[in-house]
């Protein structure tokens, strides 16, 4: 059964409200293609007023910035709570929107609740130092909140990127806009219920559903938001750091996309191997930044790699991603799915040899097969550009010194993985690695307490871990004159 929707306006200043304009958008299901919802479509008048509920409550008297630092970190913690309680509608919400495959959203929507409560553990610990100046004065740092932020959020996880940048946000004590993927707009609204449940005040958090082009970049360009938080595609990553110089120089963080590595050495396990080279590029339909979507492979198992590779590719079951045995769900839409199949179409096109794989299934929904290329080399567009789908490129290597150039030949920088049974290697690859994220022997394990951003082109700035806060701080040095030095 559908899950129910409860919220598909605007919120703002703790108000569910019609957009200015009174125009709506269509969500729809990436299962069947049908339309789900109808949402309020938020643009430029919309983030105005979201702006300024968040500039009135972000004030220096105001109830949100008069709050003990402990107090604040106490209302998250009941937001975790809430999001513990809602586990199961909201991983459903989220699977119904997105198409993600339910076992993964109730893993990523639990993963969240560990999220909110680390980075609501950081609250109170949020402090400067005391400086040794020369002279007969006395110095100090404070670490303030920055202010009003602008969240621009993606498709993909949705809901673990509105915790990730929201919960550190007002964490710091900043306030907040949230502009959610047009895809995606439901569970962000559905946290914003909750937000407001565990006592956060009227204006702290806002939501505008929108385009990119119009309440994106009304947002981006506010003069009033003093920073930007991205998650999303490298394009328009650099649109975004472009609006912050050409307005009030806010501060940006970005998490863009990735064409990662994954390194298979001869002397790798292939037992762990290839089912975590599957997990890496399949997972989520390929719809992950991280995907491992260039596999390369070492000149003496790279035969027996491949053949590895395709059965496990064959052996995946797709389908409803409700259906608990469903391993891979649809594409998000008709648009990414189409693209999608464009990149396949390239692959063979310049000489990739298709194993298996490369077509839509049925035709209604988005889905694709699991797709796996061999003899893939550097020049492929497949080997070089962001697919985002079910596709797994396989290139072959000699040394190590030979992979460690190629791999790092990308603009982007975001992650990185090897599999070696040589510790000596796998510490090589770490070292040179031109990547934000290493794994060894393993493949997309992540945390809150873990660092997480990238290199390059990938993005600038870091989420995550216990300084992840910064990001929303201001540090001020506050000297002070002593009578007399003692
Ligand atoms: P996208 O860049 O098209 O859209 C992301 C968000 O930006 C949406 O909310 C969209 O409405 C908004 N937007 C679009 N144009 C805008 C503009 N000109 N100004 C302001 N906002 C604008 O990306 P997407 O297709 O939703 O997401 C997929 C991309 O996100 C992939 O490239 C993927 O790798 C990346 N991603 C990165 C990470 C990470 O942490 N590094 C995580 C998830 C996804």
């Amino acid at each position: 059964m559908a899950p129910q929707i409860k919220y598909t306006k605007l919120f703002i200043d703790n108000q569910w409200v019609d957009a200015v304009s009174g125009k709506t958008f269509d969500t729809y299901s990436p299962h069947d293609g049908s339309v789900i919802a109808k949402v309020a479509e938020g643009d430029e008048a919309d983030i105005n007023l979201a702006v300024a509920a968040a500039k009135r409550a972000f004030h220096r008297n105001s109830e949100w910035r008069l709050l003990d630092a402990a107090q604040r970190g106490a209302i998250l913690y009941k937001f975790a709570d809430l999001v513990q309680r809602d586990v199961e509608y909201l991983a459903e919400l989220e699977s119904y929107n997105n198409g993600a495959v339910l076992s993964f959203s109730k893993n990523i929507t639990q993963s969240g609740v560990q999220s909110i409560r680390y980075l609501a553990s950081l609250a109170d610990k949020i402090q400067g130092d005391t400086i040794p100046l020369s002279g007969e004065v006395f110095s100090y740092t404070l670490k303030q909140p920055v202010g009003v932020c602008g969240l621009i959020l993606p498709w993909n996880v949705p809901m673990l990127m509105f915790i990730n940048k929201v919960v550190t946000a007002l964490a710091a004590g900043c306030t907040v806009v949230v502009k959610p993927a047009e895809q995606t707009p439901l569970t962000a609204l559905a946290l914003a219920a909750l937000l407001q449940e565990a006592g956060v005040p009227a204006g702290v958090v806002n939501i505008v559903n929108g385009f990119g082009v119009g309440a994106g970049t009304a947002l981006t360009h506010h003069r009033d938001v003093a920073k930007i938080s991205f998650t999303g595609s490298m394009e328009v990553g650099k649109l975004i750091q472009q609006a912050a110089g050409a307005t009030n120089l806010k501060r940006v963080t970005l998490e863009l996309g990735g064409k990662s590595p994954l390194i298979i050495m001869n002397d790798a396990d292939l037992n762990i191997a290839i089912p975590y080279a599957a997990f890496g590029v399949f997972t989520h339909q390929g719809q992950i930044c991280v995907a491992a979507s260039r596999l390369y492979v070492q000149s003496d198992i790279y035969d027996k790699f491949v053949q590895g590779a395709v059965e496990f590719a064959k052996q995946r079951t797709v389908g409803n991603p409700n259906d608990p045995a469903t391993q891979q769900g649809p594409q998000i839409d008709g648009e990414m799915m189409n693209k999608v199949l464009g990149y396949i179409e390239k692959g063979k096109k310049e000489g990739a040899k298709l194993m298996t794989g490369g077509k839509r299934i049925g035709n209604s929904g988005f889905y694709i097969e699991p797709t796996v290329f061999a003899d893939v080399t550097d020049d492929m567009t497949i080997a070089k550009e962001e697919i985002f789908g079910p596709v797994q490129s396989i290139l072959k290597f000699d040394t190590l010194e030979e992979v460690i150039d190629r791999a790092n030949a990308t603009n982007y920088g975001l992650s990185a993985g090897i599999f070696t049974t040589n510790l000596n290697t796998a510490l090589q690859f770490s070292k040179h690695a031109e990547a934000g994220v290493v794994w060894v022997n393993t493949y997309l394990a992540s945390g809150p307490q873990a660092v997480f951003g990238g290199f390059k082109d990938s993005g600038l700035g870091r989420e995550n871990g216990l300084h992840c806060v910064d990001a929303y701080l201001e540090v001020k040095t506050v000297t002070i004159n002593l009578p007399k030095k003692f």
